[in-house]
């Protein structure tokens, strides 16, 4: 297993890929390796193989990938975010609820510009679940700002659960929504994901041994 502590104890790593890992903040390791795409045959392997070459970072394309809980959104999103902190690109993973909170953090004390700015130069930002949980109108408007600003710029990786029509309900407002939508899907490669999930496989392939002892 590749893990946060496998790449610190790397030896042929040097230390500022260990640093750039590090600062990437991913909850945890996964590789586009480690994905079994039999498993998920509606994500195109090689367009995935080939947006881990970064080629997408060179004209600030961002990847989206949309489906249910399970499919493998985040371990992908993570996967190619590796890639990049190995090629030592400055990338950072925030929960959507996370990202909406330092927003309204950084707003409040009167530093949004500056934390905007400094997360506009940030090569991959990677924003995972949007949709779980209603962002609010003040959050939505500041999320906006941030989307604007990385436009055409840099790229980011979204994951959501959410289907783009259903955006709306997501930020309280078609307007907005819409708003954020065009600039992320303008250069982007989406990513939709109907299969099944891969906890639920795990669970059922136990279920299947308990059966059989
Ligand atoms: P999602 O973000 O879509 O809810 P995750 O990426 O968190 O799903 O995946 C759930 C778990 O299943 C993770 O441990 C992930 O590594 C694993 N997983 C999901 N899909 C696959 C796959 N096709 N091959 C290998 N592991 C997978
Ligand atoms: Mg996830």
């Amino acid at each position: 297993m590749y893990n946060v502590l496998k790449i610190q104890a790397d030896s042929r790593l040097d230390n500022s890929i260990k640093t750039k890992v590090k600062k990437a903040k991913f909850p945890f390791i996964k590789t586009v390796e480690e994905y079994d795409f039999s498993f998920q045959p509606e994500v195109d392997e090689k367009l995935i193989k080939e947006l881990c070459n970064l080629n997408f970072m060179d004209d600030a394309k961002n990847i989206i990938f949309v489906g249910p809980p399970g499919v493998g959104k985040t371990h992908l999103a993570i996967g190619i975010g590796v890639k990049a902190a190995l090629q030592r690109k400055r990338v950072l993973f925030f929960t959507t609820e996370e990202l909406m909170s330092e927003l309204i953090k950084a707003n409040i004390s009167s530093r949004l510009v500056e934390y905007i700015e400094s997360l506009a130069r940030i090569d991959i930002l990677i924003i995972d679940e949007l949709g779980y949980l209603e962002v609010n109108k003040a959050a939505s408007s500041l999320f906006f700002k941030l989307i604007s600003k990385r436009y055409e710029k840099k790229s980011t990786i979204l994951t959501t659960n959410k289907p783009f029509e259903e955006w709306g309900e997501i930020f309280g407002d078609d307007v907005v929504a819409s708003a954020i939508l065009d600039r992320l899907l303008h250069h982007s490669y989406p990513f939709l994901i109907s299969g099944k999930s891969y906890r639920m496989r795990e669970l059922f392939k136990n279920t299947g041994k308990n059966k059989e002892s």
